[in-house]
């Protein structure tokens, strides 16, 4: 069986897709190669060998061995260098690279190949034995740290000691002689704390060997199993790992190191991208340690190599017809790919990117729409700062993902987790020097990420931007003590939990907490959306409670209301008053009256709604909360409820005491309510009619669709509709009128999607409630399960939260049941759904393939249902 698979030298073995075997890196090195892009000769290990490995107890199978010992041999007589040769010896890089992308998450380890021996012959043979001995000793801190597990710090603190020793301030500033006395401290280091201690490894072929376990390792590494979590991803075999040729960018100032984009992935711009620094390795880059430069330099530096890279740049796109994030090196002049992937971008970029792509032919429409992930548009809704407002930023730093954050200062990963774990609610802004793999989990809570050092391509930068989080980086006018728990900027001390704003659109940073407004939908998002709408068969409704968010959501493209939740109406002011005076009512006539006077106020509201959504349909459903939600639950609330109503304080303990429920969201909730109060179902149907009826007499083109929450039988929905009818026709006709309405049920407890056949004979039309059904299928109260599904995601006892994306295997079938049930007592009967799961992408496919006629969701997610419909339907 194949293990291993070698490129190089305008051939390959492998290729792009073969992704889930040799990993990104591994496969696209392949495709460049044979694209005949310059790339140093390497070979890929299987992601199937790491499989292997764990299976073998973590040891690399016996037969997988030939295969590298000939993929090093081939590598040799491509470069003309031998590993271990004395005199002129082979240095190779050894990389983790697994199917998707886990930036920084795993193992590297350069300049493998060095020995005591050979770092003579590497001096002597570049005539630099500064540039020999720093390979060297960068290699041990390395191999050391990430095979050996050693402490980082170890060789960091021999470092500092050294330059302290020699009185200089920068490591370029050490001396030939300083670094080799350098490397044998490191050389004592790894003797002292390897266990059982033993000299760093001279043969480089048991070098490779333990790298190369090394980065299997990793694979199953806290920071790696972390990212893997918070990415959701899953089902891959491991890592494969790359071996490959060393190119060197710090030797000298004719070399140099750098990453870019085929187009800025914050903006999506069609413009060249990135950053690079003369004389550097590629970790240097990527860590965020120096600042780099931008691409556009390299032009007046390095004109030659640029025009290389521009070409490049061009037939990748043409290639891969996507955006790519590649890295480089350029060593004495010559240059060298050393990756290529599909770039991670912005929402707002991913958008920008895919239209423009189509427009320049290098997609189609429906390649463009399938190419944005519904959650990146995320980032196009994200709020950005009032324009209006009157703060100054009080630094600038370099723009790294958009939007705008404002959030309480943390400077840790572990502070962000704990203020988090205290103030669940509270925003929460990351402050950093630089952010490295540790810190993804707090980088995860953040609002928005702050960090003084660090380019567009540091970790801080790509992590954000995955995530479509605000981020500012390489500000240098914020000095952070992180002892202090401290920073300032610019005169301004910022203490933890202090705000502060960022602008990730523009860099800007503002001490405060400064407004922010809400995004519009134009340009190329308006074009994509009217691309998905082209395919898209599932309407996409809103749920919303006001005209204003149902405006909003009529913006974004929503087609009606899938859901009103009347109660929210009722909490307002004199609203709230009315209410309690319903509730508290002893007798019908009382109760009549305070439903009497809380009538107008839900007219207003239903007209409001009618108007905003002018042509579509609207449904409206009745009271569905128990009622103790209306009431103070404390003394002091009870008093001045009392005195309000000037009533005693004791009656409406009494009442609280009475309507309390052990169990309330299994209580007297729901259709429950009207069965017993009707005097409740019949003002809000009359306002729903009444509202109806004037908005038509005015020109106004109303839908209204009554529905009623929470039935479980036949029996309830029949004695509601047949009363609610009554009243509606009762209206119409006073008033002349006709109006088209639907009196219809949410399906949100099982026995009513087990009995669907039935309740289809009275309902007009079907809304399954997701969140009240999840919560009764799986027995999970949806407000208490905060303690524990943490813990049951990461046992992988549910693999995704059921609340945030419909549990296909269990309360699907109670949906896929209702909905054939329901249409085969009436095949046209509509259906939707109206529970949090109508904006979520793989829910949105679950409802087209059942065969909805809509989904409903809230107004900032309407975009996101819309490509996910289209999606759904290609
Ligand atoms: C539902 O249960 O899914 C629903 C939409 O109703 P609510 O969330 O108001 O209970
Ligand atoms: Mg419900």
């Amino acid at each position: 069986k194949k293990f291993v698979y070698s490129f190089g030298g305008g051939v390959a073995e492998g290729k792009a897709d073969m992704k889930a075997l040799l990993g990104g890196k591994g496969a696209n090195l392949a495709e460049m190669s044979m694209l005949g892009i310059p790339v140093p000769p390497g070979f890929t290990i299987t992601t199937e060998v790491c499989a292997e490995y764990y299976k073998n107890d973590r040891h690399i199978p016996e037969d997988v061995i030939p295969q590298i010992v000939e993929g090093i041999a081939k590598v040799e007589a491509l470069v003309g260098k031998k590993l271990g040769d004395p005199a002129d010896p082979l240095l190779v890089s050894v990389r983790s690279g697994a199917a998707l992308s886990m930036p920084g998450m795993m193992n590297t380890i350069l300049n493998l190949g060095l020995t005591d021996e050979s770092v003579e012959g590497l001096a002597a043979k570049t005539n630099n034995p500064r540039f020999a001995y720093d390979s060297y000793r960068r290699f041990i801190d390395m191999f050391g740290s990430t095979a050996m597990g050693l402490e980082h710090e170890l060789f960091e603190h021999a470092l500092s000691a050294m330059k302290t020793e020699r009185g200089v301030k920068l490591d370029t500033e050490l001396t030939a002689d300083d670094l080799k006395e350098l490397v044998i401290r490191y050389k004592a280091i790894y003797r002292a704390h390897t266990s059982p201690s033993h000299d760093f490894p001279q043969d480089p072929k048991d070098q490779l060997m333990k790298a190369i376990n090394a980065v299997f390792n990793s694979w199953m590494g806290k920071k790696a199993r972390e990212y893997r979590r918070i990415e959701k991803i899953e089902g891959l075999l491991g890592t494969a790992v790359n071996v490959q040729a060393m190119v060197f960018g710090n030797m000298g100032n004719n070399s140099g190191t750098g990453v870019a984009f085929t187009r800025d992935p914050n903006t999506g711009e069609n413009v060249f991208y990135g950053d690079y620094l003369i004389n550097a390795q590629g970790e240097d880059v990527v860590a965020g340690i120096r600042t780099p430069e931008p691409i556009s330099r390299l032009q007046e530096e390095m004109p030659q190599v640029y025009d290389q890279l521009l070409a490049i740049r061009e037939k990748l796109e043409r290639h891969y017809k996507d955006m790519q994030d590649i890295e480089f090196t350029v060593q004495e002049g010559v240059l060298y790919m050393l990756q290529t992937r599909n770039g991670k971008r912005t929402g707002t970029a991913a958008v920008r990117i895919a239209v423009e792509m189509a427009r320049e032919g290098l997609i189609d429409h429906q390649t463009a729409v399938q190419r944005v992930s519904p959650d990146s548009l995320n980032h196009l809704l994200l709020p950005r700062l009032d324009p209006k407002a009157k703060e100054r930023p009080v630094a600038r730093g370099i723009a790294a993902s958009p939007g705008a954050a404002a959030g309480k200062v943390v400077f840790s990963a572990e502070d962000a987790v704990h203020l988090h774990d205290v103030h669940p609610s509270d925003p929460i802004l990351l402050v950093r020097k630089e952010t490295s793999p540790e810190d993804v989990a707090g980088m995860n809570l953040a609002r928005g990420i702050l960090t003084s050092t660090g380019g567009k391509a540091s970790h801080a930068a790509v992590v954000a931007r995955g995530w479509g989080k605000p981020c500012v980086v390489g500000c240098d006018a914020l000095v952070i003590d992180e002892e202090a728990k401290q920073a300032s900027i610019q005169g301004h001390i910022v203490r933890e939990h202090d705000f502060i704003t960022i602008d990730g659109t523009t860099g800007d940073v503002y001490i405060g907490k400064v407004p922010t407004v809400d995004p519009e939908m134009t340009g190329d998002f308006a074009t994509l959306m009217e691309w998905a709408d082209e395919y898209r068969t599932l309407k996409v409704r809103t749920n919303a409670d006001t005209p204003r968010d149902a405006r909003r959501a009529r913006e974004f493209g929503a087609e009606g209301i899938g859901l009103c939740r009347t109660e929210h109406m009722f909490f307002e002011d004199q609203r709230i008053v009315d209410m309690r005076k319903m509730i508290l009512a002893d007798t019908t006539e009382a109760r009549v009256k305070a439903l009497n006077d809380l009538l107008p106020h839900q007219r207003a509201d239903f007209i409001g709604l009618f108007e905003a959504m002018d042509g579509c349909p609207v449904t409206i459903r009745l009271l569905d909360p128990p009622l103790h939600e209306f009431l103070p639950h404390d003394d002091s609330g009870q008093l001045e409820v009392a005195k309000q109503l000037g009533i005693p304080v004791e009656k409406v303990r009494q009442r609280v005491a009475q309507l309390h429920e052990q169990n309330p969201m299994l209580g007297f909730r729901g259709c429950r309510l009207p069965i017993l109060y009707p005097e409740i179902g019949d003002m809000q149907v009359r306002a729903i009619m009444e509202a109806a009826i004037d908005c038509a007499k005015r020109g106004v083109s109303v839908h209204p669709e009554i529905m009623i929450p929470l039935i479980g039988t036949v029996e309830e929905l029949k004695i509601l509709k047949e009363r609610a009818q009554a009243l509606c026709e009762q209206l119409l006709s006073e008033a002349g009128l006709s109006i088209p309405y639907l009196i219809g049920t949410m399906i949100e407890v099982p026995r009513a999607a087990l009995t669907a056949d039935e309740v289809a004979t009275e309902a007009e039309f079907f809304s399954f409630g997701t969140n009240d059904l999840t919560q009764m299928t799986l027995g999970l109260s949806r407000d208490d399960i905060t303690l524990f599904m943490p813990t049951y995601l990461e046992k992988k006892i549910y693999k995704i939260d059921p609340f945030q994306s419909i549990d296909i295997a269990g309360v699907g079938q109670l949906i896929e049941m209702g909905v054939r049930k329901g249409r085969q007592t009436r095949p046209n009967l509509k259906i939707g759904i109206c529970g949090e799961h109508g904006g979520d992408p793989d829910s949105v496919a679950f409802c087209q393939s059942v065969g909805m006629d809509y989904v409903s969701c809230s107004p900032f997610r309407v975009p996101l249902a819309r490509l996910a419909a289209a999606q759904a339907a290609l």
